[in-house]
Order: structure tokens, then C-alpha cells, then sequence
């Protein structure tokens, strides 16, 4: 009697699929991304300047108490005229009275420290 042959190499195929796990780390990551984003939103609401309201940007005590720049009657720009035998040249440049703000503060501004502007804190 001759047994065997041909029968030992059969194969089941498997049709049954792994469970898809997938969805569970996508939300995982767009949870990640949002506290990224908080992150990025926290750091950029920290230290901002905010127009000192004390003064109303001036810089000076109660915001009054300044006077015009009388070297260049507050615009901060001085115009020198150069007459030469072309004509006259006229140049501007920064009034070093006022520094260029066109008005000089008499008492500054004690929330500002003359500055106009405060360091604003946000959680
Ligand atoms: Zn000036
Ligand atoms: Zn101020």
C-alpha cells in the first residue's frame, strides 16, 4: 500500500483581518498639535507693550506735562538750509534736543518711567 503524496502541502489562507488600531493614534495626535498651539498662543501673549495709559503714550505725567520742542516746534526734525553756489540745500535730520519725539518731558510719567509704553503680562 502506498499512503501520502500531495497532501501535506496544503495551505488555509487566512481571510480574517487584524483589528485597524489606527483611529486611536490620530486623535492622540491632534490633541498633541492643540496643546502645541496653546503653547505657541501663551507665548505670544506674554510680555506685550501696551500704550501706557496713565500718560496716553507721551510719557510724561498725566500725559500734560511736556512742553514743545522749541529747537523744532515738535515736529523732531531740524531743516538746515546750505546755501552754495548750486543753490540752497536743504537737509533734514533728528532734532538732538528732543531726541526726535518733538517734545521734551518736564516730569515723567511715574508708570512708564518716560517710556510711553508698559510691559503687559498675560496668562
Ligand atoms: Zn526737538
Ligand atoms: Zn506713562
Amino acid at each position: 500500500m502506498f499512503m501520502g503524496g500531495g497532501t501535506s502541502s496544503q495551505k488555509r489562507q487566512r481571510t480574517s483581518k487584524p483589528p485597524v488600531r489606527g483611529e486611536d493614534k490620530f486623535f492622540s495626535i491632534t490633541v498633541d498639535l492643540k496643546d502645541v498651539l496653546n503653547d505657541i498662543k501663551k507665548h505670544i501673549e506674554y510680555d506685550r507693550y501696551t500704550v501706557c495709559k496713565a500718560c496716553n503714550g507721551t510719557g510724561a505725567k498725566n500725559g500734560t506735562s511736556f512742553t514743545t520742542c522749541p529747537r523744532c516746534n515738535g515736529t523732531g526734525t531740524i531743516k538746515e538750509e546750505e546755501r552754495t553756489f548750486f543753490g540752497v540745500f536743504v537737509r533734514n535730520y533728528q532734532c538732538p534736543t528732543c531726541h526726535g519725539e518733538g517734545k521734551i518731558i518736564n516730569e515723567r510719567c511715574d508708570v512708564c518711567h518716560g517710556s510711553g509704553k508698559i510691559l503687559h503680562r498675560e496668562k
